[in-house]
């Protein structure tokens, strides 16, 4: 089986599919690794390493011919995948609500799509879960992209000159990125809180030591399907956005990472809000190019309103993308190994198995997915 490993073109992506590491790990298993050339310079793995590794590198083209398999970190053009071969699978982020032309366009081309985000939230997926492996560095670096803007020190500090007081720092939306981002800023010596529609997440709060801040409604719970959070009522929205008004006038630092699959991100801090904080205050939205949970937040700029600013970058993950691909390179290669038949030589995907259900989303010329159609 011939597997290849695609450069992605994508503005402002670095990211990288497959890492020197899982191009061993996949040639270990009887795979052909072909590798595009420069595909993992901007993520600091260089040609000569995927060489050592046991890859060949190339032209797309030649990478592209003969191959059983397509790995990229975004879904790639579909005009860039000339020569790609009937049948191949084509296994990367797709953003299948974002980029729906372009599944169409995979099912027209015969390939066999298969979107990495909508992996099944279950124990046995949790090591192929790239939405898990790269928001976690997703809130990781929003706290130290707030800390970068923040004309002062997130830790209390007592010095001969006078006592620094701790940041205050409120997180918002406690999913896989918003757990990391409020460890890192306990890390650094912030005061921190968190909030999210999900009752489970106040225990996990309370267990990193920050301070939940909840809507107390009625037994509200705003869990919907598979862990994931469901669009709540214009009565909660109104609850919480008291709530929020309190607490957000107090704070330094807030960062949000609300989300709603296949739905604009929810809208969390108005401008109003905004004009309470303190100048100087720092707000990230990680939630940005999903719509922004943050009034006046734009995708890929520090936008500065009422003294406060807030910062809306691209594509988080790839700001650290040594780190997320190798993560990501390992959820592919965790997925792909998963369904290894030894004698075949390549993966078996079983039609009535979970996660290939979950998965798939074009097979024999034909959008299959039933988040997509449904
Ligand atoms: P996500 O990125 O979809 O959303 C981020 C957070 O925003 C979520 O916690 C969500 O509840 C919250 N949110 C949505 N609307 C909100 C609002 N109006 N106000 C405040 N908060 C709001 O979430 P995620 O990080 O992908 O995690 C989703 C769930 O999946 C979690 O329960 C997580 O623990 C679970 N999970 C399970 C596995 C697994 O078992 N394999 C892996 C990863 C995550």
């Amino acid at each position: 089986m011939k597997i290849a490993v695609l450069k992605e073109l994508a503005e402002g992506e670095r990211r990288v599919a497959a890492t020197p590491e899982t191009v061993k790990k996949f040639t270990a298993l009887g795979a052909d690794m072909a590798v595009e050339t420069g595909a993992g310079e901007t993520a600091s793995y260089s040609d000569d390493a995927y060489r050592e590794a046991g890859a060949t590198v190339g032209a797309r083209g030649d990478v592209l011919k003969g191959a059983d398999a397509v790995l990229g970190v975004q879904g790639p053009d579909p005009d860039s995948l000339s020569g790609l071969e009937n049948g191949a699978w084509l296994i990367a982020g797709l953003n299948p609500f974002g980029e729906r032309a372009r599944i169409d366009r995979y099912a027209e081309l015969g390939a066999e799509a298969l979107a990495m985000e909508f992996m099944p939230r279950i124990t046995r997926a949790q090591s192929m879960d790239i939405l898990s492996s790269q928001s976690n560095l997703s809130g990781y670096k929003a706290v130290l992209d707030a800390a970068a803007e923040y004309g002062r020190a997130f830790p209390m500090m007592m010095t001969a000159a006078g006592t620094v007081s701790a940041a205050k720092c409120f997180v918002m939306g406690v999913g896989v990125a918003g757990l990391q981002a409020i460890a890192t800023a306990r890390r650094l010596g912030a005061q921190v809180s968190a909030t999210d529609v999900r009752a489970a997440t106040k225990e996990q709060i309370k267990s990193l030591g920050a301070k939940p801040i909840f809507v107390e409604e009625g037994g509200i719970e705003g869990e919907g399907t598979g862990g994931y959070a469901t669009e709540m009522s214009d009565e909660y929205k109104k609850a919480q956005a008291e709530l929020v008004s309190g607490h957000i006038a107090k704070q330094d630092i807030v960062i949000t990472t609300a989300l709603i699959p296949g739905k604009p991100a929810p809208r969390l801090i108005s401008d109003a809000q905004i004009a309470t904080m303190r100048p100087g205050s720092v707000i990230v939205d990680l939630a940005v190019e999903q719509g922004g949970n943050v009034e006046g937040s734009v995708p890929g700029e520090i936008v500065e309103k009422h003294g406060v600013k807030i910062v809306g970058h691209r594509n988080v993950p790839s700001r650290l993308a040594a780190d997320t691909s190798a993560l990501f390179a390992r959820n592919l290669y965790n997925f792909l190994s998963a369904f290894w038949d030894e004698d075949a030589k390549k993966p078996v995907f079983p039609d009535d198995d979970e996660i290939v259900q979950g998965v798939r989303v074009t097979k024999d010329g034909k959008v299959v997915s039933e988040r997509l159609l449904g």
